[in-house]
């Protein structure tokens, strides 16, 4: 019998990324935007297709785009990358300040694919913890700092799956930190404009910062596959060189011109869906939850006598898809909601209570 190949070892290790996909009415499981983009961004999308010149290769540094984001934020052009998703941003960063024999800092619980993108991209991880309610400390950052020296720390604020915020004098400690020795500091802000506060504008050619942010969340674009990195021309130059030529397709590129146009409608519906995540953050906590604040488009609650796995269930056999937390280092017993329309929240904080309820019948509420 001939040997079969197998894997790195990093990869054959690697559990892989699963959100199940499954067919349900209410779907509050990834943080996708729960109505479409606008119907004018669609038909401008569709008129602009014919004329984009198919048969020819996409322009490879996606001027137009770069240049429409670099406006949006007052940025310079040169400190704009694109990507498939700002997942691929992401493992752009890890090939080009990653891989074989450096080592990258997260702070759990936080955004798996951090440390999943690292382990493929053969970067070794280091992981400090977060204290209580989910939040990050200086003392925690540079203590895993100072004994690891990491080549890449992530930050993400808002974080995912918990909803938290950095507070604003966190980065420049940071920052500093790295400064010692030459480290990179990636800002995960997917979540950026649900919160009050980003990184953004500390973005600067002598300052080792990135941001990355994506259509998918606020732009109600997940389907697209869109996301940029906001940062030192030095740093994203580096970028452009581990990337496939030609990786960002003339659709893609166009669709995101265009749905920059948007920015008032955009901003309408982030307004509606914080204004949402607060009354289904209020309506949980008249419940037999904890339930923590939010800062992005989900939020992250525990049933206080019922299984994870149970209010899950429940939820889904009244067609309601949430996401089992209850897994992750550090978030035992959570589940995380995706706030929705205000129709699709109601049916999932009734059907919550209806399975809460279940399990302490003699409470009779
Ligand atoms: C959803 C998410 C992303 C990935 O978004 P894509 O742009 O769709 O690849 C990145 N970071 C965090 C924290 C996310 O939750």
């Amino acid at each position: 019998m001939s040997e079969l190949p197998s894997a790195r070892g990093e990869i054959a290790g690697l559990a892989g990324y699963h959100s199940p996909q499954v067919e349900v009415e209410v779907r509050l499981n990834t943080n996708e935007s729960p109505v479409p983009p606008p119907a004018g961004f669609l038909g401008a999308l569709a008129d602009a297709v014919p004329t984009l010149g198919l048969n020819r290769y996409p322009d490879r540094a996606a001027t137009g785009l770069r240049s429409a984001l670099a406006h949006r934020y007052s940025i310079d052009p040169a400190q704009v990358f694109c990507g498939n998703g700002s997942n691929e941003v992401l493992q752009s960063v890890l090939l080009a300040y990653g891989g074989a024999g450096r080592t990258a800092a997260v702070f759990e619980p936080t955004y798996a694919l951090h440390s999943q993108i690292a382990r493929a991209t053969g970067t070794r991880v280091v992981a400090g913890r977060r204290g209580d309610d989910f939040l990050l400390s200086a003392d925690v950052v540079r203590s895993l700092v100072e004994s690891e020296r990491p080549d890449v720390v992530f930050l993400c604020s808002p974080n995912n799956p918990t909803g938290t915020i950095d507070t604003p004098d966190l980065i420049p400690v940071v920052l500093e930190l790295l400064g010692e020795y030459g480290g990179l500091l990636v800002v995960d802000e997917a979540y950026g404009q649900f919160a009050a506060t980003s990184a953004v504008d500390l973005i600067a050619e002598d300052r080792a910062l990135v941001v990355s942010r994506t259509f998918s969340k606020t732009w109600a674009l997940a389907g697209l596959r869109l996301g940029y990195l906001m940062g030192p021309s030095w740093c994203l130059s580096e970028l452009d060189k581990v990337v496939l030529p030609y990786h960002l397709d003339a659709i893609k590129q166009a669709a995101g011109v265009l749905a920059l146009g948007y920015a008032p409608e955009m901003e309408e519906r982030v307004a509606a869906l914080v204004a949402e995540r607060e009354r289904v953050t209020a309506a949980l906590q008249e419940l037999p939850v904890e339930v923590w604040p939010s800062s992005a488009n989900f939020v992250l609650f525990r049933p206080g006598d019922r299984a994870a796995s149970e209010v899950w269930q429940g939820l889904l056999e009244r067609s309601i898809l949430v996401r089992d937390c209850s897994s992750w280092d550090g978030l035992a017993g959570c589940l995380r909601v995706t706030i929705g329309t205000e129709e699709e929240d109601d049916r999932f904080l009734v059907a919550l209570r209806e399975v809460l309820r279940e399990g302490t019948p003699e409470d009779g509420i």
